[in-house]
């Protein structure tokens, strides 16, 4: 049998159409295909969290950036322990660098709990949309598989608190102590009274108040934080939240918040920063363990000199100390509606600091 050793012409003709057709579509499906890539990437890139609970959602208004799992494994040198800041309820904190050389702090988050879940969506859905000096900064998160993390800015200070009683840290004046507390009265009147419903803290304490390498304050930990705090509308939470020694004792008994919880904590934190010990200390006798009401006794019994910080003996005008223990105490009042607003404490505080 004889084959034919060239097609004939028309035949030549149609397969180069079909071969033009093929290569045509191939090339219009791959720039299409780069195209929704492209979308994809920029989106996800660009910015913060919706209110509607999913981290991963971006709103176009606020500028979080969504990182990758790999670009936090490369800011921490894939955490190693020798970055390792602390460890809190949520999970490590690692001291991290991006790769335009900004220097970070990253919370890891443990194992994926339900109650990690929420307050990491929580902390980033309000924290994205704070931007004020004295509230620390998110820069960032990553929500990949069970990985939940977030990204903030270095406070290279630390928290108040380690400030206030760890032993081997030269302690503060009391200039900078009431600097200190300024600026958190100053990023808790914000987060107060800057949008219509306002935001109560609802965790604040001195570990939860970081300096940064010039100790300035700002407020931090916004995983349970939550919103709607005018005292007309004050919101009931089924649950009490908070850390013992801060918890404001209406709110615990009837469950009932607004921005004054906030206030009784920051009181706390005031008679912290006027005797350097912590909130709850039970390695003392049962009468002084709780910090609030030892230092409220100690003024009934007329010994108000024994709880002031001895780093402070002598080195501080009485007029300026009594300024601000009337403060604490006007914080720590057992009924919200009779404790100062933040804006006052603010004022006082600035009054002190003149004094
Ligand atoms: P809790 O979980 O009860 O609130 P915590 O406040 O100590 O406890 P984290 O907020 O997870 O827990 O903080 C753990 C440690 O990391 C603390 O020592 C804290 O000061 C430090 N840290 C947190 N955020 C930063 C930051 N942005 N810069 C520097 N250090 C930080």
């Amino acid at each position: 049998m004889h084959l034919p050793m060239a097609l004939p012409l028309p035949n030549i003709v149609l397969y180069g159409y079909l071969v033009k057709f093929v290569v045509g579509a191939s090339l219009l499906i791959l720039l299409f295909g780069s195209l929704c890539y492209c979308l994809i990437v920029t989106r996800r890139s660009k910015g913060a969290c919706q209110d509607n609970g999913s981290a991963s959602e971006l709103s176009p208004n606020s500028s979080c950036r969504v990182f990758t799992f790999q670009e936090v494994q490369q800011a921490t040198s894939n955490f190693q322990e020798r970055f390792l800041i602390g460890n809190g309820g949520f999970g490590k904190v690692y001291k991290g660098k991006l790769e335009n050389g900004t220097v970070v702090a990253v919370k890891r988050g443990k194992a994926q709990s339900k109650q990690g879940l929420t307050e990491f969506q929580n902390e980033i859905r309000l924290l994205s949309k704070l931007r004020h000096p004295h509230i620390v900064s998110l820069i960032g998160y990553c929500h990949e598989g069970v990985e939940m993390i977030i990204v903030y800015e270095y406070m290279a200070n630390g928290p108040l608190s380690k400030w206030l009683y760890q032993p081997n840290e030269a302690p503060l004046s009391w200039k900078q102590r009431l600097e200190i507390c300024i600026g958190a009265a100053r990023g808790l009147h914000h987060l107060h009274t800057s949008t219509v419903e306002g935001i109560v803290h609802r965790d604040v304490k001195s570990a939860n108040i970081l300096l940064d390498g010039n100790f300035v304050a700002k407020v931090a930990d916004f995983g349970i934080s939550i919103k709607g705090s005018s005292p007309e509308e004050s919101h009931v939470v089924i649950s009490v939240k908070g850390t013992f020694g801060y918890i404001d004792p209406e709110y615990f008994r009837s469950s009932h918040l607004t921005e004054k919880s906030d206030v009784y904590s920051f009181g706390v934190v005031l008679i912290e920063v006027i005797s350097g010990r912590p909130a709850l200390d039970h390695s003392l006798p049962t009468e002084k363990i709780s910090l609030a009401s030892w230092a409220l006794d100690s003024e009934l019994n007329g010994e108000l000199h024994a709880m002031i910080d001895p780093n402070l003996v002598r080195k501080v005008r009485v007029s300026s100390l009594e300024k601000v223990w009337g403060l604490a105490k006007m914080c720590l009042a057992n009924n919200g509606i009779k404790r100062t607003p933040m804006g006052f404490v603010l004022c006082c505080l600035e009054d002190a600091l003149h004094l």
